[in-house]
C-alpha cells in the first residue's frame, strides 16, 4: 500500500523489499534458520496470551506479538513460506480482536494503564501491524491501528486535561516516547495531520523539564551517556523514530543530533564485536567491562536499525561497515547457530545464554527482527546504480531508479574466502554504476571486470564505483585479502589481545583448546603480534561446522600457572573460532586473551589465574 505522504528527505539508498534479495551463503543460512527454526515455530497462543487474558505474565509481555509480526512479515516476504503467511494472518486477526472499545490494545488492567511498558506495547503493535499491512496488502488491521493511534493522541499531550507521556513509562520517558517511530510511519500511511502533530508533541516532551533531553543533549554534549538515564535500547529506539521523523519532515537538527550519537558510540562506547552498553546503559568513555550484563541483544538490533536508517538517508558506506560488523559478530553471536534460540546479554566472555521460549526477556523477540531486516539493505540501489553492502552468495533482482531490471548474482564463501564473483544481468545494455564496499580492515583488494583489472577509486560516499555500460553476463571479480589482525587491549583490557580475521572477531572456546580438560584460565596468547600468534585458518572440525565454509584458526598459546600439564610457560597450540559460533555447545569462551609476558626472573602472568 503506497504512503499518502511523500517524505521531504529522499532516500540516498533505496532499501529493497525482502523478496528481491535471496542470500544463500553464511548470512543466508542464518536468515533461513531465523524463519524455519524460530519465527514459524512460535506458538500464536503464547504470543497472544497476555492480550486474551490481561495482564500478561510479565509487565512487558505485550511487546512480543508486535515484534514477531514485524520480523515474521519480513521473513515471509523473503521466503514466501505459506505456513508463515497463514500464521501471520491468524495472529494479526486475533490480536485485533483483543482491542477494547476505546482503542486500547495493551496487556494492562484498567487501573494500571499507561504505566511502565503500556505505551511501549502499543508501539510494537503499530510497528507489527503497519508492516503486515504494507507487505501483505491486507488492510483489515487499519481501523484497529487508527483507533490505537487516536487513543494515544487523545490521552497524551501538553494541552489542558491530557496526560504527560514522559510519566507514562520507564527510563525518563524514553520507553513510551519511542512510539514516535510507528506514529511517523502511520502519519505517512494515512496522511492525517493529527498524527504528525502528536509526533511534534513527542519531540517537545523530550525537551520538557522532566524529559530525557535527547536532541538538545546530543547537539550540545554530543554524548549518549548524558541523554536521559543512558538506557541504550529505549534511547536508540527513540533515535530510530527521530530519523523517521527527519525523513518525513526534514528538520536538519535531528539528523545532526543522530550523527553525533553515532560518532560518540563508534568512538567511545562500542565493544569490539559491535555490542553496545552494559547493564543496559551507555557508560563513560571506554568503560567497557567484558562481563557486566554486556551487550543486550535489543541494543544490538536497535544499533543495527540505527545504522540502516543512516545508510538509507546518507548513502555513506561507513554505516554499511558498521552493519556488517555488528551482524557477523554480535548479532550472529547472539543467535543460536540453528536459529532456534537467542541470548540476552551476549558478553565478551562467559557462556552463551541461549533460550528458546519468550519468557524472561525482551531480546527473544528482538533478535529475529535484526536478522529479518538483513535482505532489505544487503544489496540496494541509488541514483547511480546498484550498491553492494554485504557479501554473501545469492541473487538480487533490483529495479534501477529508471525502471531497468538488473539481476545481480554473487558466488562466494565470504567471510571464509575473500573471492567474490558477481554476475551482472541488466534486462538490456545499460550504463550505470556498480558500487562495492572495500571494508576498512582490508589492506589489499583487487577488482576485475570481465577479467580486466579496474582501478579502485573510492568516492565521497565511501564506495568504489564501476561505471560502464553493463550487458548480460558481465563478470565482476572482487578479491578482498583476508588477513589476521591483532588488537592490543587498552583500558579494561590492558595486558590482553583480541584476534580478528577479515570481518570476524575470534574467540577462544574451551571446546577447542586441544586437550579435553583444559580450561580457558590455563591458556594465554603467545604474543601481541600476528607473527608471534601465527594465526592459521583451517576447516572447522565436524562438530563446529555450522556452515560449509566454517573455519577455525590455529594460534600459538602458552600454558599458564594453573595449566598443570604441560608446565607453565610451555608452548601450546589452540584453535580460535568466530565469536558468532563461540560457545555454541555451551562451553565457556573469551574474546580477550591474556598475554603471558615473561620478565627477567621468569614468568609474570598478567591478569592472574582465572
Ligand atoms: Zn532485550
Amino acid at each position: 500500500m503506497p504512503d499518502k505522504v511523500t517524505p521531504v528527505v529522499p532516500d540516498r539508498q533505496d532499501f529493497q523489499t525482502p523478496d528481491r534479495v535471496r542470500l544463500n551463503g553464511w548470512v543466508g543460512m542464518r536468515i533461513e534458520a531465523n524463519e524455519a527454526n524460530r519465527l514459524v515455530k512460535l506458538d500464536p497462543a503464547r504470543l497472544l496470551e497476555g492480550y486474551r487474558k490481561r495482564p500478561g505474565r510479565q509487565s512487558w509481555d505485550g511487546e512480543h506479538v508486535g515484534k514477531w509480526l514485524h520480523a515474521a512479515t519480513l521473513a515471509w516476504v523473503n521466503t514466501g513460506d505459506p505456513a508463515l503467511r497463514h500464521k501471520l494472518d491468524y495472529v494479526a486477526a486475533e490480536l485485533i480482536k483483543c482491542q477494547l472499545d476505546d482503542g486500547y490494545l495493551g496487556t494492562y488492567v484498567a487501573k494500571e494503564r499507561w504505566t511502565e511498558w503500556d505505551v511501549w506495547a502499543h508501539k510494537y503493535n503499530l510497528i507489527g501491524l503497519v508492516t503486515y499491512m504494507r507487505y501483505t496488502g491486507n488492510m483489515e488491521p487499519l481501523p484497529a491501528c487508527r483507533r490505537m493511534a487516536d487513543l494515544l493522541c487523545n490521552t497524551f499531550g501538553d494541552e489542558p486535561g491530557k496526560r504527560d507521556i514522559i510519566k507514562a513509562g520507564q527510563h525518563v520517558g524514553m520507553a513510551p516516547t519511542s512510539v514516535l517511530e510507528p506514529l511517523v510511519l502511520f502519519y505517512r500511511l494515512t496522511g492525517e495531520p493529527r498524527y504528525l502533530d502528536f509526533c511534534k508533541y513527542i519531540l517537545r516532551a523530550w525537551e520538557q523539564p522532566n524529559g530525557p533531553k535527547i536532541i538538545s543533549t546530543l547537539l550540545k554534549a554530543r554524548r549518549v551517556d548524558k541523554v536521559g538515564n543512558g538506557k541504550a535500547y529505549e534511547m536508540l529506539s527513540c533515535l530510530n523514530g527521530a530519523l523517521e521523523y527527519y525523513r518525513t519532515v526534514g528538520d536538519p537538527q535531528i539528523l545532526a543530533a543522530c550523527l553525533n550519537a553515532w560518532e560518540d558510540i563508534v568512538r567511545h562506547r562500542l565493544y569490539i564485536t559491535g555490542a553496545a552498553s552494559y547493564a543496559e546503559l551507555f557508560h563513560d568513555d571506554f568503560d567497557l567491562p567484558n562481563v557486566a550484563s554486556v551487550g543486550e541483544t535489543c541494543v544490538t538490533v536497535t544499533w543495527l536499525q540505527f545504522n540502516a536508517q543512516l545508510l538509507r538517508l546518507t548513502g555513506e558506506a561507513r554505516f554499511a561497515e558498521q552493519l556488517e560488523h555488528v551482524i557477523v559478530n554480535q548479532l550472529f553471536g547472539a543467535q543460536r547457530c540453528d536459529g532456534s534460540g537467542w541470548g540476552y546479554y551476549v558478553q565478551m566472555e562467559g557462556k552463551k545464554p541461549y533460550s528458546s521460549d519468550l519468557d524472561g526477556h525482551c531480546c527473544l523477540s528482538s533478535g529475529p527482527r535484526g536478522i529479518a531486516l538483513i535482505p532489505t539493505f544487503a544489496v540496494t540501489t541509488d541514483a547511480d546504480g546498484v550498491v553492494v553492502n554485504l557479501y554473501d552468495s545469492g541473487t538480487a533482482k533490483l529495479p534501477l531508479r529508471d525502471g531497468t531490471a538488473v539481476t545481480l548474482t554473487a558466488d562466494t564463501r565470504y567471510p571464509s574466502d575473500g573471492q567474490i564473483r558477481m554476475t551482472v544481468n541488466p534486462a538490456e545494455p545499460k550504463t550505470f554504476a556498480l558500487k562495492v564496499r572495500i571494508p576498512a580492515w582490508c589492506g589489499s583488494s583487487s577488482l576485475r571486470v570481465n577479467g580486466k583489472p579496474v582501478t579502485e577509486v573510492t568516492g565521497a560516499d565511501g564506495y568504489v564505483a564501476v561505471t560502464r555500460e553493463w550487458k548480460q553476463g558481465d563478470q565482476v571479480e572482487l578479491r578482498l585479502q583476508l588477513e589476521p589482525r591483532v588488537v592490543v587491549g587498552d583500558h579494561k583490557n590492558q595486558g590482553k589481545v583480541a584476534v580478528l580475521y577479515g570481518p570476524l572477531v575470534l574467540a577462544a572456546d574451551e571446546a577447542l583448546l586441544g586437550a579435553t580438560n583444559r580450561t580457558l584460565g590455563a591458556v594465554s596468547a603467545a604474543g601481541a603480534s600476528v607473527g608471534m600468534l601465527g594465526v592459521k585458518p583451517e576447516p572447522a572440525p565436524a562438530a563446529f561446522k555450522t556452515w560449509p565454509g566454517a573455519r577455525v584458526f590455529r594460534v600459538n598459546a602458552i600454558a599458564r600457572t594453573r595449566a598443570g600439564d604441560p608446565k607453565p610457560g610451555a608452548p601450546l597450540e589452540v584453535r580460535l573460532i568466530p565469536f558468532a559460533d563461540a560457545g555454541a555447545s555451551g562451553t565457556p569462551y573469551e574474546v580477550w586473551l591474556p598475554l603471558n609476558l615473561a620478565s627477567s626472573s621468569g614468568n609474570i602472568l598478567l591478569n592472574g589465574p582465572h
